[in-house]
């Protein structure tokens, strides 16, 4: 049994059932599991990464935001290290929308490598998907908003991962 292997695809169908009944923002209303899994292929395919563990937080790293998935729950299946990457990356939601997006700003230096990883890989992602499938209402004013604050985070996770920095200065400079 390849336990790396197991752990990647049990979090893969843990993330696939706690975002079942929810879609991105896009005009299609792509299925959510979509998202944590472009993290997942852009972290191994183009950052290199070849930790499990990482890979494994990706794809679960909106489970503890978005769904009702506890960090106990990711503990006890995932072990301390992917739910501790897991919690690093998770918003604190009793905060008002500016003060967590400001508290990204400002902690980003901070977090572990893995924690950087994942959060980059978040921002390529969903910078991708402003360029190609954007959420509906939104004009180019509010894209380039998104992207100046990105950027804002991102220049705290520089040194993580010299190609996954330039995968983001390339799809930030497909929008603005
Ligand atoms: P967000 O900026 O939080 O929305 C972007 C988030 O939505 C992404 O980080 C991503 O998060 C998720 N997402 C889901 N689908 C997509 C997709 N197709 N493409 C990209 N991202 C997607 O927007 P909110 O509406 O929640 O507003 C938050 C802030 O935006 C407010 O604090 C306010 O300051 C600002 N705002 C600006 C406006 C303007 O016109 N300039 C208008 C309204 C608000 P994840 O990866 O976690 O799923
Ligand atoms: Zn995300």
């Amino acid at each position: 049994m390849n336990s790396d292997l197991v752990l990647v695809l049990d979090a893969a169908a843990f993330a696939a059932d706690k975002h079942r009944r929810q879609r991105r923002k896009d005009a299609e209303a792509t299925p959510y599991i979509n998202h944590p899994l472009s993290l997942a292929t852009i972290l191994a395919r183009e950052g290199g990464v070849d930790d499990a563990r990482v890979i494994a937080a990706a794809l679960l790293h909106d489970t503890v935001e978005d769904t009702e998935t506890t960090p106990d729950e990711l503990e006890a299946r995932f072990g301390a290290e992917v739910a501790g990457i897991v919690a690093e990356v998770t918003d604190d939601k009793s905060l008002s929308k500016a003060e967590r997006k400001q508290l990204q700003v400002a902690r980003a230096a901070h977090k572990s490598t893995g924690a950087k990883l994942v959060k980059l890989a978040d921002k390529i992602a969903n910078l991708r998907d402003i360029a190609a499938s954007p959420p509906a209402d939104w004009d180019q004013a509010r894209k380039a908003e998104y992207v100046h604050w990105a950027d804002k985070v991102v220049a705290g996770l520089r040194g993580a991962n010299p190609a996954l920095e330039a995968a983001f200065d390339a799809a930030a400079a497909a929008i603005v």
